[in-house]
């Protein structure tokens, strides 16, 4: 598709979008909106409905028929793959209009659109080949008995997800639920939800029946907040903050049922003396600006080994000053934050830090031509970062990166645990013991060696321990966080 077209596309579906409960897409119950706002220039470019308590009721009433009566209940396994591997292949093939749209919504550059697309499709393409691939079990019991073990689907799920992949996480966390035969609702975040919506409406075009997978948009206090309590959901996955986190598992609580939390991170990347620093520094550097350091999985912490300390941070440094950062549409290395409110989040970390007298090692530049009233953050390079201070320690999820020095392979391990966070590490050595033991030490869910893939990997379980959350997402984990076991015990005799 030519440039011109997608924009003319793009142009065409930036309207005001609607809410889809039980195959229909209705404006929010008292007819309110929000408005969109591009990040790359503060300008407001479409309406989303502002759900209300009584549209989420009315998408968990519409899940729940789906599931126990409707056309979704009676799919097969096979089926429902089917039509999961139909909604990726229809990703596919609006794969530019749905980049144009992500981009222009989160202000990411066009290349991270284009792959957080193509991730958002390859989830219905892995999980719509897991849908018939789930098997129960048998258990040898006392003489006489037959037992089984089956896995079954937990009935309605609730999917509360933010604003930095809005496609991806729509992928993420519906395709194992649906491919498990739940029925879903999704509450995709106020700031950037305009890529699920199309996603929904493709979901549709390709045949899912009606309330199998509704979508809520609006306020996380009034549709978040109603879609965690409603006492018809049977499972609840979020991802967000650790603050919102923990309001949903209290909700979850009240309502006995179990959830997911997937809550971000301050994930360390351990640099020894003997890395291969060609390697390292183009990724450590890119872990950090990839979606303008907006991702749950950042490598937020570069921890050096002190013999090897100025080498390293030169190289860094370097790479660092020649990032750029521009529009959605000029796709340079980084992008806007998604909201003024982001910005100033961010901003204040930087001043703290820069008052604390933390050295400021490099500081990238924002590109000529860069619209203006957009939501520009200049990536920054801290170094070296006191142990307690709180760049060492928060998540500012923004393009700030901190370089900690270390002395031995102990004091690492003690060093990337000591955050309150734990979700991802790398780790670079050539020393294979190193690799197996430090990785082995790391308290968190994923560890990559001799590489960094933040937010990657549709089939690697991913989630966090600590305030990172708990559960376990992509993968065949997520398959099983999205059902559970019926045990039936037969007497024969
Ligand atoms: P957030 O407030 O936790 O938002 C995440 C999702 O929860 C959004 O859909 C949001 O809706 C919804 N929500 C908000 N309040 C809710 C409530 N009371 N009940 C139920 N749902 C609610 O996160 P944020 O404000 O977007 O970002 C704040 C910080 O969270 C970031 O700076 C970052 O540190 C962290 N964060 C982490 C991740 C991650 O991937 N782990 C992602 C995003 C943010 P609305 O958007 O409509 O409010
Ligand atoms: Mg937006």
């Amino acid at each position: 598709m030519s440039a011109s077209t997608a924009r003319k596309i793009v142009a065409e579906t930036a309207t005001t979008y609607q809410n889809l409960i039980g195959g229909k897409w209705q404006p929010a119950s008292d007819g309110r909106t929000v408005d969109m706002v591009s990040p790359s220039d503060g300008l407001a470019f479409a309406k989303i409905a502002r759900g209300t308590k009584a549209d989420v009721d009315a998408a968990v009433k519409a899940a729940r028929h789906a599931f126990e009566e409707g056309a979704w209940s009676k799919l097969t396994a096979v089926e429902r793959g089917r039509l999961m591997t139909k909604l990726g292949e229809a990703i596919l093939a609006n794969h530019e209009e749905l980049s144009q749209l992500e981009a222009r919504d989160c202000g990411k550059p066009m290349k991270q659109a284009r792959a957080d697309i193509t991730a958002a499709a390859r989830y219905f393409e892995y999980y719509g080949g897991a849908a018939d691939k789930v098997h129960g079990d048998t258990i040898p019991f006392l003489d006489g008995y037959m037992v089984t073990i089956m896995r079954e689907p937990k009935g309605v799920t609730g999917h509360i997800i933010p604003w930095n992949y809005p496609a991806q996480m729509f992928g993420r966390s519906l395709a194992p639920a649906l491919a498990m035969g739940n029925a879903v609702v999704m509450k995709p975040a106020e700031d950037a939800c305009v890529a699920p919506l199309r996603m929904a409406q493709l979901a549709q075009e390709v045949g899912f029946p009606d309330g199998a997978l509704n979508v809520v948009t609006g306020i996380g206090e009034e549709a978040g907040a109603a879609l965690a309590a409603h006492p018809g959901i049977d499972f609840m996955s979020f991802t967000g903050s650790p603050e919102v986190g923990t309001l949903v598992q209290k909700a979850a609580a009240e309502n006995h049922i179990g959830c997911t939390l997937e809550l971000g991170g301050k994930s360390p990347q351990i640099v020894f003396e003997d890395a291969d620093f060609d390697a390292v520094v183009p990724v450590v550097v890119n872990a950090i600006v990839q979606n303008g350091g907006q991702t749950c999985s950042a490598g937020s912490r570069v921890l050096v080994q002190k013999s090897i300390y100025d080498k390293f941070v030169a190289l860094v440094v370097a790479r660092f000053k020649l990032l750029r950062v521009g529009s959605h549409a000029m796709d340079l290395d980084c992008g806007p934050l998604i909201s003024e409110n982001q910005r100033k989040r961010v901003h204040g970390f930087i001043d703290r830090a820069k008052k604390d007298g933390i050295p400021v090692l490099a500081e990238a530049q924002l590109a000529d031509g860069v619209p203006s009233g957009g939501f520009y953050v200049a990536p920054v390079l801290f170094g070296p970062v006191p142990r307690n201070n709180s760049l060492a320690c928060d998540e500012v999820f923004g393009p700030v990166l901190s370089i900690i020095p270390f002395e031995d392979e102990a004091d690492a391990v003690k060093l990337a645990n000591a955050t309150e966070f734990g979700l991802v590490a790398g780790i670079w050595t050539r020393d294979g013991g190193r690799q197996m033991r430090v990785a082995k030490k790391m308290r968190c869910g994923q560890v990559f060696v001799n590489g960094y893939g933040a937010g990657g990997g549709i089939e690697l379980p991913f989630g966090g321990v600590k305030k990172s959350g708990h559960g376990r997402e992509k993968g065949f984990e997520a398959l099983k966080e999205f059902s559970h076991t019926k045990t039936i015990v037969f007497k024969h005799g």
